[in-house]
Protein backbone atom coordinates (compact mmCIF):
# COMPACT_ATOMS: atom_id res chain seq x y z
CA UNK A 1 0.00 0.00 0.00
CA UNK A 2 1.23 3.63 -0.62
CA UNK A 3 0.49 6.38 1.84
CA UNK A 4 1.26 9.96 2.14
CA UNK A 5 4.39 9.68 2.72
CA UNK A 6 5.40 6.61 0.88
CA UNK A 7 8.21 7.55 -1.49
CA UNK A 8 8.97 5.75 -5.02
CA UNK A 9 11.79 5.31 -6.31
CA UNK A 10 10.77 6.74 -9.92
CA UNK A 11 7.31 8.80 -10.88
CA UNK A 12 4.66 6.07 -10.79
CA UNK A 13 2.24 6.33 -13.55
CA UNK A 14 -1.10 7.51 -12.95
CA UNK A 15 -3.61 5.17 -11.95
CA UNK A 16 -6.52 4.03 -14.83
CA UNK A 17 -9.77 5.64 -14.69
CA UNK A 18 -13.28 5.69 -16.26
CA UNK A 19 -15.49 8.55 -16.11
CA UNK A 20 -18.57 8.18 -14.46
CA UNK A 21 -22.00 9.28 -16.36
CA UNK A 22 -23.32 12.60 -14.81
CA UNK A 23 -20.73 12.64 -12.15
CA UNK A 24 -17.36 14.18 -11.24
CA UNK A 25 -16.20 11.23 -9.52
CA UNK A 26 -13.39 8.65 -11.19
CA UNK A 27 -13.93 4.98 -11.35
CA UNK A 28 -10.31 3.40 -10.22
CA UNK A 29 -9.82 0.80 -13.43
CA UNK A 30 -7.85 -2.28 -11.25
CA UNK A 31 -7.84 -5.17 -13.80
CA UNK A 32 -9.68 -5.89 -17.44
CA UNK A 33 -10.97 -9.14 -18.09
CA UNK A 34 -12.17 -10.06 -21.40
CA UNK A 35 -14.75 -12.98 -22.12
CA UNK A 36 -14.58 -14.63 -25.37
CA UNK A 37 -16.63 -15.96 -28.30
CA UNK A 38 -19.96 -15.23 -25.60
CA UNK A 39 -22.38 -14.82 -28.20
CA UNK A 40 -23.52 -17.80 -30.35
CA UNK A 41 -23.19 -16.23 -33.88
CA UNK A 42 -19.98 -14.84 -33.01
CA UNK A 43 -18.45 -17.97 -31.57
CA UNK A 44 -19.87 -19.23 -35.50
CA UNK A 45 -18.71 -16.56 -37.50
CA UNK A 46 -14.99 -16.78 -35.59
CA UNK A 47 -14.87 -20.85 -36.62
CA UNK A 48 -15.72 -22.04 -32.75
CA UNK A 49 -18.68 -24.13 -30.91
CA UNK A 50 -21.56 -21.95 -30.31
CA UNK A 51 -22.38 -24.47 -27.55
CA UNK A 52 -21.41 -24.53 -23.88
CA UNK A 53 -18.12 -25.17 -23.51
CA UNK A 54 -16.29 -23.44 -20.29
CA UNK A 55 -15.98 -20.11 -21.41
CA UNK A 56 -12.50 -18.47 -21.97
CA UNK A 57 -10.71 -15.08 -21.04
CA UNK A 58 -8.01 -12.86 -21.78
CA UNK A 59 -6.91 -9.51 -20.45
CA UNK A 60 -6.49 -6.23 -22.04
CA UNK A 61 -4.39 -3.20 -19.90
CA UNK A 62 -5.85 -1.22 -17.46
CA UNK A 63 -5.04 1.65 -19.21
CA UNK A 64 -6.61 0.49 -22.16
CA UNK A 65 -9.97 1.71 -21.24
CA UNK A 66 -10.46 5.08 -21.91
CA UNK A 67 -13.60 7.25 -22.28
CA UNK A 68 -12.68 9.56 -25.36
CA UNK A 69 -14.02 10.10 -29.08
CA UNK A 70 -11.14 9.09 -31.14
CA UNK A 71 -9.27 5.58 -31.63
CA UNK A 72 -6.00 6.31 -32.91
CA UNK A 73 -5.55 2.89 -35.38
CA UNK A 74 -2.68 1.05 -34.05
CA UNK A 75 0.77 0.74 -35.54
CA UNK A 76 1.98 -3.21 -36.85
CA UNK A 77 -1.75 -4.77 -38.22
CA UNK A 78 -3.55 -3.58 -41.53
CA UNK A 79 -6.68 -5.32 -40.03
CA UNK A 80 -8.23 -3.65 -36.70
CA UNK A 81 -11.76 -4.54 -36.29
CA UNK A 82 -14.61 -3.78 -33.79
CA UNK A 83 -16.27 -5.59 -31.05
CA UNK A 84 -19.30 -3.95 -29.26
CA UNK A 85 -19.26 -5.05 -25.73
CA UNK A 86 -21.50 -4.43 -22.50
CA UNK A 87 -18.49 -3.81 -19.76
CA UNK A 88 -19.32 -4.52 -15.93
CA UNK A 89 -17.43 -2.50 -13.72
CA UNK A 90 -17.28 -3.84 -9.86
CA UNK A 91 -17.01 -3.06 -6.45
CA UNK A 92 -16.53 -5.92 -4.62
CA UNK A 93 -14.32 -9.22 -5.15
CA UNK A 94 -13.62 -12.04 -3.88
CA UNK A 95 -12.50 -15.67 -5.05
CA UNK A 96 -14.99 -18.38 -5.56
CA UNK A 97 -17.89 -16.33 -5.34
CA UNK A 98 -21.55 -18.18 -6.16
CA UNK A 99 -23.40 -17.26 -9.35
CA UNK A 100 -25.90 -15.80 -6.74
CA UNK A 101 -24.24 -13.32 -5.37
CA UNK A 102 -22.00 -12.28 -8.29
CA UNK A 103 -24.33 -9.13 -9.02
CA UNK A 104 -23.91 -7.64 -5.53
CA UNK A 105 -20.08 -7.21 -6.88
CA UNK A 106 -21.57 -4.89 -9.71
CA UNK A 107 -20.53 -1.44 -9.35
CA UNK A 108 -22.45 -0.42 -12.52
CA UNK A 109 -22.27 -0.59 -16.54
CA UNK A 110 -20.83 0.69 -19.89
CA UNK A 111 -20.89 0.42 -23.52
CA UNK A 112 -17.20 -0.60 -24.62
CA UNK A 113 -15.26 -1.66 -27.51
CA UNK A 114 -12.81 -4.61 -27.79
CA UNK A 115 -10.53 -3.33 -30.97
CA UNK A 116 -8.50 -5.92 -32.27
CA UNK A 117 -5.84 -6.41 -34.43
CA UNK A 118 -7.33 -8.90 -36.40
CA UNK A 119 -4.56 -10.35 -38.53
CA UNK A 120 -2.29 -10.66 -35.17
CA UNK A 121 -4.80 -12.47 -33.73
CA UNK A 122 -5.09 -14.97 -36.55
CA UNK A 123 -1.35 -15.33 -36.37
CA UNK A 124 -0.96 -15.93 -32.96
CA UNK A 125 -4.00 -18.49 -32.64
CA UNK A 126 -1.95 -20.32 -35.81
CA UNK A 127 1.27 -20.43 -33.98
CA UNK A 128 -0.63 -20.95 -30.41
CA UNK A 129 0.73 -18.31 -28.91
CA UNK A 130 -0.96 -15.68 -26.40
CA UNK A 131 -2.99 -12.30 -27.47
CA UNK A 132 -2.08 -9.80 -26.37
CA UNK A 133 -0.29 -8.08 -29.50
CA UNK A 134 -3.76 -8.60 -31.13
CA UNK A 135 -5.89 -7.16 -27.89
CA UNK A 136 -4.03 -5.28 -25.32
CA UNK A 137 -2.26 -2.37 -27.16
CA UNK A 138 -2.64 1.10 -26.19
CA UNK A 139 -6.70 2.55 -26.39
CA UNK A 140 -7.70 -0.70 -27.72
CA UNK A 141 -10.49 -0.20 -25.63
CA UNK A 142 -12.79 2.99 -25.89
CA UNK A 143 -15.79 3.00 -23.56
CA UNK A 144 -18.60 5.13 -22.31
CA UNK A 145 -19.36 7.11 -19.30
CA UNK A 146 -19.81 4.22 -16.88
CA UNK A 147 -23.77 4.33 -15.07
CA UNK A 148 -24.44 3.07 -11.68
CA UNK A 149 -27.07 -0.48 -11.09
CA UNK A 150 -28.51 2.07 -8.28
CA UNK A 151 -29.85 3.88 -11.32
CA UNK A 152 -30.22 1.17 -14.08
CA UNK A 153 -29.79 -2.19 -12.34
CA UNK A 154 -28.72 -4.94 -14.25
CA UNK A 155 -29.31 -5.17 -17.36
CA UNK A 156 -30.05 -9.27 -18.68
CA UNK A 157 -31.91 -8.13 -22.33
CA UNK A 158 -31.84 -5.37 -24.80
CA UNK A 159 -30.40 -4.90 -28.07
CA UNK A 160 -26.44 -4.40 -28.51
CA UNK A 161 -25.78 -3.30 -31.87
CA UNK A 162 -22.84 -1.27 -33.57
CA UNK A 163 -23.08 1.09 -36.59
CA UNK A 164 -20.09 2.11 -38.81
CA UNK A 165 -20.64 5.24 -40.80
CA UNK A 166 -24.48 4.62 -40.00
CA UNK A 167 -24.39 1.26 -41.32
CA UNK A 168 -25.52 -1.05 -39.03
CA UNK A 169 -22.89 -3.77 -38.44
CA UNK A 170 -23.19 -5.93 -35.37
CA UNK A 171 -26.78 -6.22 -33.97
CA UNK A 172 -27.94 -8.51 -31.20
CA UNK A 173 -29.25 -8.83 -27.59
CA UNK A 174 -28.20 -8.92 -24.04
CA UNK A 175 -30.04 -12.06 -23.42
CA UNK A 176 -28.18 -14.15 -26.04
CA UNK A 177 -25.05 -14.03 -23.94
CA UNK A 178 -23.92 -17.81 -23.83
CA UNK A 179 -22.26 -17.32 -20.10
CA UNK A 180 -24.35 -14.13 -18.06
CA UNK A 181 -23.01 -11.55 -16.54
CA UNK A 182 -23.30 -13.44 -12.30
CA UNK A 183 -21.76 -16.87 -14.25
CA UNK A 184 -19.15 -15.00 -16.14
CA UNK A 185 -17.68 -13.21 -12.58
CA UNK A 186 -18.09 -16.39 -10.72
CA UNK A 187 -16.63 -18.35 -13.12
CA UNK A 188 -13.50 -15.72 -12.75
CA UNK A 189 -13.51 -15.48 -9.22
CA UNK A 190 -12.40 -19.13 -9.32
CA UNK A 191 -9.49 -18.68 -11.49
CA UNK A 192 -8.36 -15.32 -10.05
CA UNK A 193 -9.20 -13.12 -7.04
CA UNK A 194 -11.81 -10.41 -8.29
CA UNK A 195 -11.48 -6.99 -6.84
CA UNK A 196 -13.21 -3.55 -6.72
CA UNK A 197 -11.92 -2.09 -9.80
CA UNK A 198 -12.08 -5.22 -12.18
CA UNK A 199 -13.43 -4.56 -15.51
CA UNK A 200 -15.22 -7.27 -17.90
CA UNK A 201 -16.00 -6.90 -20.87
CA UNK A 202 -18.79 -9.24 -21.95
CA UNK A 203 -18.04 -10.10 -25.50
CA UNK A 204 -19.46 -9.55 -28.61
CA UNK A 205 -22.59 -10.26 -31.40
CA UNK A 206 -21.73 -11.44 -34.93
CA UNK A 207 -20.70 -8.78 -37.40
CA UNK A 208 -17.30 -8.30 -36.28
CA UNK A 209 -15.31 -6.33 -39.35
CA UNK A 210 -12.37 -4.21 -40.04
CA UNK A 211 -12.44 -0.17 -39.81
CA UNK A 212 -10.74 2.31 -41.44
CA UNK A 213 -9.24 6.25 -40.39
CA UNK A 214 -12.49 8.70 -40.89
CA UNK A 215 -14.57 5.58 -40.13
CA UNK A 216 -17.49 6.83 -37.21
CA UNK A 217 -18.84 3.85 -34.77
CA UNK A 218 -21.67 4.35 -33.14
CA UNK A 219 -22.36 2.01 -30.47
CA UNK A 220 -25.31 1.41 -28.00
CA UNK A 221 -26.61 -0.84 -25.37
CA UNK A 222 -30.60 -0.19 -24.79
CA UNK A 223 -30.31 0.74 -20.88
CA UNK A 224 -26.81 1.47 -20.54
CA UNK A 225 -25.79 3.77 -23.08
CA UNK A 226 -24.34 4.71 -26.58
CA UNK A 227 -20.78 5.43 -27.35
CA UNK A 228 -19.37 7.66 -30.62
CA UNK A 229 -15.64 7.24 -31.41
CA UNK A 230 -13.87 8.04 -34.94
CA UNK A 231 -11.04 6.43 -36.12
CA UNK A 232 -8.35 8.57 -36.53
MN1 LIG B 1 -14.29 -9.25 -27.55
Amino acid sequence: MTTATTRFAIQPVAAATLPIAQSTLLFPVHRVYCVGRNYADHAIEMGGDPNREPPFFFQKNPDNLFAGDSFPYPSASNDVHHEIEMVVALKGGGVDIPVADALDCVWGYAVGLDMTRRDLQAMAKELARPWEVAKAFEQSAPCSPLVAAEKIGHPSRGAIRLDVNGERRQAGDLDQMIWKVPEMISYLSGLFRLAPGDVIMTGTPAGVGPVSRGDVLHGRVDGVGGLDVMVV
